[in-house]
């Protein structure tokens, strides 16, 4: 739902702007920053590149102003000020996904909106729009309740499941999206609209797989499930030489292959870094991390990842049986902010020469480190939910991702070795989910994230409700 190359205000205009800042509407004149209750920055001022900025390093948004929004009265005057200025607004809430960088306009930055309500009859939570995971997996477990987070306690919980949402559980129950009952959104003609099955539907389910650019969800009501003990964590096995390590990866897709959907595992070879901090039977060692989570019960959880514990000696076995609260330390994702690009392929299947060429060209040899994983998705995500969503390619049975850490010029460097992945994965390739595309990429790296008829009923959702482009998205 992309809207690129929108009037911007240029450079007289920010004169003016900095040049009236503080100075609030005046009598006959329009306004020249919105009347909120949080910060309005340009750039220069004190705030300013905190709120641009996010946990992605690598793509920098350059807004011509920032509003830190405090609830959905701030994002409608915010909206409102850009649309009456034809000025493009850009929504952040961690960083975790930004990939098409702001250049001018209008940035909501909604990070002071956190805030979390759960109803533990109900079994479900209301998220405000810059709630990140770790704040509802801690509420929710208060009550013995768990949301369908996913690998980083630090990403919002808004933004992941616009993106559909592949989470610890999602073999399980399905997508983050397919358990959302109610959203609030502000459109682009600044009106705050409630949005469920029976109100403005279609927006309803263009909003819960759709991606961004659509409107500003300002909050949004999910479900929350029955769990509050799982068995889970991660096996670390040595992978250094490459036919070793994709034998290793064979053999942790064979042992996908007979699970129950209780159980929803992920492995990644990782090149992990020399440094203090990561433990000694890893360092500097490139490594397979196979993840589980499984709400079975320790016992049968014990027996089914017995398999995988035979696959090769074992480096650190962290399997076991731990509260959903602490379900953050699964996938031990980096924390600190950096910078980062991936792409990912949604996979019909996968035979030996698509895997082999794939991790071929992302080996020790590559240019740029490259981490890949694999998702094992099916079970719940296969099934379309009761009120149908955006979410596409439900057919897939894994996902196939590749990310590199970017040092300076790293961007050049990835984008040949991840196009090489992406064609060697292209004949079983059924397209892209949107949370995986990380960081600013070319057009030869993206795959589509939703089937032809998905993207045509969006597009008209986009011509319904913001006709005149107003959102960006980050595709
Ligand atoms: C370390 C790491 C681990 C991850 N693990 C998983 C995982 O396990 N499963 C999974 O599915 N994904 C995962 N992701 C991907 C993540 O879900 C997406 O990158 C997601 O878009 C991040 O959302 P955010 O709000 O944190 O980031 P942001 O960059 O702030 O936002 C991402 C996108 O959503 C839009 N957006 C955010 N808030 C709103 C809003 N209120 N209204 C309208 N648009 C909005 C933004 O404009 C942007 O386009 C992971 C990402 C990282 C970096």
């Amino acid at each position: 739902m992309g809207t690129r190359g929108r009037e911007r205000p240029g450079r007289h205009r920010r004169e003016t702007i900095m040049k009236n800042a503080g100075t609030g509407p005046s009598a006959g004149r329009p306004p020249h920053r919105p009347a909120v209750r949080g910060p309005v920055l340009e750039p220069g001022a004190e705030g300013y590149d905190a709120g641009r900025s996010g946990f992605q390093t690598a793509v920098r948004h350059r807004p011509d102003l920032v509003v830190g929004a405090t609830g959905a009265g701030d994002v409608q005057a915010a909206v409102e000020f850009a649309a009456a200025r034809s000025w493009a607004v850009t929504v952040q809430a961690t960083g975790h996904g930004a990939a098409v960088p702001a250049a001018g306009g209008l940035l909501i930055d909604t990070r002071r909106m956190a805030e979390v309500r759960v109803d533990p009859a109900g079994r479900t939570a209301w998220l405000a729009a810059g709630t990140r995971w770790a704040a509802v997996v801690r509420e929710a477990a208060r009550y013995g309740l768990a949301p369908l987070s996913g690998a980083a306690p630090g990403v919002g919980a808004v933004g992941y499941t616009l993106g559909g949402g592949i989470g610890l559980l999602a073999r399980r129950y399905g997508y983050a999206a397919d358990h959302v009952t109610g959203i609030d959104a502000v459109t682009a003609d600044g009106r705050l609209r409630h949005l469920g099955p029976d109100g403005e539907p279609e927006l309803f389910w263009a909003l819960r797989g759709g991606g961004g650019g659509l409107a500003v969800v300002t909050g949004m009501r999910i479900r929350l499930m029955p769990v509050e003990r799982i068995f889970g964590g991660g096996l670390y096995f040595a992978a250094d030489e490459p036919a070793h390590a994709a034998e290793l990866f064979r053999g942790y897709l064979d042992w996908t292959g007979g699970l129950p959907d209780r159980l929803t595992s992920s492995a990644a070879l990782i090149p992990m870094p020399d440094v203090s901090g990561v433990p000694e039977p890893i360092r500097g060692r490139r490594v397979l991390h196979v993840r589980v989570a499984y709400d079975g019960g320790a016992v049968e959880g014990e027996r089914l990842a017995a398999p995988l514990r035979a696959l090769a000696p074992v480096l650190i076995d962290g399997l076991g049986e731990m509260s959903y609260a602490d379900s953050g330390s699964i996938y031990t994702d980096p924390t600190e902010p950096h910078g980062y690009q991936g792409t990912n392929v949604m996979l019909s299947g996968l035979d030996e020469a698509g895997l082999s060429a794939a991790l071929a060209a992302t080996g020790p040899d590559a240019p740029v480190p490259c981490i890949v994983e694999s998702r094992h998705l099916g079970g719940a995500l296969s099934v379309a939910p009761e009120v149908p969503n955006a979410v596409a390619h439900r057919d897939a049975r894994h996902n196939l991702r590749v990310i590199s850490p970017l040092g300076p010029d790293g961007a050049a460097a990835a984008r040949p070795v991840h196009r090489r992945f992406v064609a060697a994965l292209g004949h079983l390739a059924l397209g892209a989910t949107p949370n995986f595309h990380y960081g600013a990429q070319e057009p030869a790296q993206l795959l589509a994230t939703h089937d032809p008829a998905t993207r045509t009923r969006l597009a008209a959702v986009k011509t319904a409700y913001d006709p005149a482009g107003v959102l960006r998205s980050r595709d």
